[in-house]
């Protein structure tokens, strides 16, 4: 796969589209907040899609048992753009927490649990950082992806 430098929105906007027709669907607010700005990544531009989908179809599973909004945050800080996505779905318990990033662990029944895994490997193969917890202000779980921003 060639390194490239890309528009990450472009990925963003291109997950978003994927997955809104099944969110309309079912009823679920996609809600952006996205601020102003050109935010240049270096790297696989497949994989980081790949990162930013895995993400948002976990926040799209987790509303299946309870929830109806994904909340997604897009800025800038220092030398990284960072995206959030929040859900207001049951969140993420204890076990989850420590488990979330082992490869094959899932809690659904037809899950493989190499989402999270892979994504973490993705982030960490660019620069990036993937963060989990709970959403102190929806209650479901929070994921931030930092990667560094490609300058020039
Ligand atoms: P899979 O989706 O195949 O289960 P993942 O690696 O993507 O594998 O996720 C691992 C586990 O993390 C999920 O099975 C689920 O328990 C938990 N998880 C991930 N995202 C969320 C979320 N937004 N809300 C609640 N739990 C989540
Ligand atoms: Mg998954």
């Amino acid at each position: 796969i060639v390194s490239e430098r890309f528009l990450v929105m472009d990925e963003l906007y291109g997950v978003i589209r994927l997955l809104e027709p099944e969110a309309n669907r079912r009823g679920i607010k996609l809600e952006l907040d996205i601020a102003q700005g050109e935010w240049h990544v270096f790297g696989h531009r497949s994989r980081i899609k790949q990162a930013i989908l895995n993400i948002l179809k976990n926040a799209l599973e987790a509303l299946m048992t309870q929830g109806n909004l994904v909340h997604v945050k897009v800025y800038s800080s220092l030398n990284q753009v960072i995206i959030v996505v929040e859900d207001n779905g049951p969140g993420l318990s204890d076990s989850c927490l420590q488990n979330l990033f082992v490869p094959f662990y899932t809690t659904k029944q037809e899950g493989t649990g190499l989402g999270l895994s892979t994504t973490q490997r993705i982030i960490a193969d660019h620069g990036g950082e993937l963060y989990a917890e709970n959403s102190p202000k929806w209650k479901g779980a929070r994921f931030e992806i930092r990667l560094p921003l490609s300058i020039s």
